[in-house]
């Protein structure tokens, strides 16, 4: 895929979706004009320090923080459905350069891609999140475990919001091999709603051993 990509950059090299100056699908400069978001808890938007989940949320996630680059708009959704359709090698190091600039996690820190679904990754021959988690590993220096797995397909048209919320609960497993005793966990995607499948790892990963679960995520919708 990434060589694949490196021979497209060949045939047309990239140019910055902004300024269109030629070398990179975001340049430097225009990389600072992504919006960042203010620090909220990611369940109520209630404002925190380091996207830390509030006290009364805290009750019902055990997901530590939610750190998010930038508004699912404008620039931030060119740059997702880039990830997902066209130069994504690109866009996954703008994204995780600004993972980076945002946060840069203990050296001990562990980060997870967080899976898309099977049916999706198959149509498109790649993961956008473990492209997006391990680009940001590189750059950080972090491990990256793709150790999570989904578990069956996702029937969720027609069906209740309680059924939802069950069946996201067994949405995940930790693949056999991998064993996450006493980790610090920061899960990677690329795009969050209401971090309900978030939270559904998060569960996962704590239930498998991890001490702590936090995640970052390129844009809130
Ligand atoms: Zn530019
Ligand atoms: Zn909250």
């Amino acid at each position: 895929m990434s060589l694949l990509d490196t021979f497209i950059g060949w045939l047309a090299p990239h140019v910055c979706l902004v300024c269109a100056q030629e070398g990179s699908l975001l340049c430097s400069a225009c990389q600072k004009t992504i919006t960042v978001l203010p620090s909220t808890c990611f369940s109520c938007q209630k404002a925190t320090t380091n996207y830390q989940t509030c006290p009364d949320c805290k009750k019902q996630s055990q997901l530590k923080a939610v750190w998010r680059v930038a508004p699912y708009s404008g620039l931030a959704k060119e740059l997702v459905w880039r990830l997902k359709f066209t130069g994504a090698q690109q866009a996954a190091r703008v994204m995780a350069q600004a993972f980076a600039a945002l946060y840069q996690p203990p050296a001990t820190t562990i980060v997870v891609p967080l899976p898309t679904a099977t049916s999706r990754v198959r149509q498109r021959g790649y993961d956008q999140a473990a492209l997006l988690a391990r680009n940001y590993s590189k750059l950080t220096g972090l491990s990256c475990l793709p150790c999570l797995a989904r578990v069956g397909q996702q029937h969720q048209r027609g069906a209740s919001r309680q059924q939802r919320l069950e069946q996201l609960q067994r949405a995940y497993r930790v693949k056999r091999r991998f064993s996450l005793a006493g980790a610090s966990v920061l899960l990677v995607d690329d795009v969050t709603t209401t971090g309900a499948s978030l939270r559904a790892a998060a569960d996962t990963l704590l239930r498998a051993g991890a001490t702590q679960v936090s995640a970052i995520v390129f844009a809130q919708a």
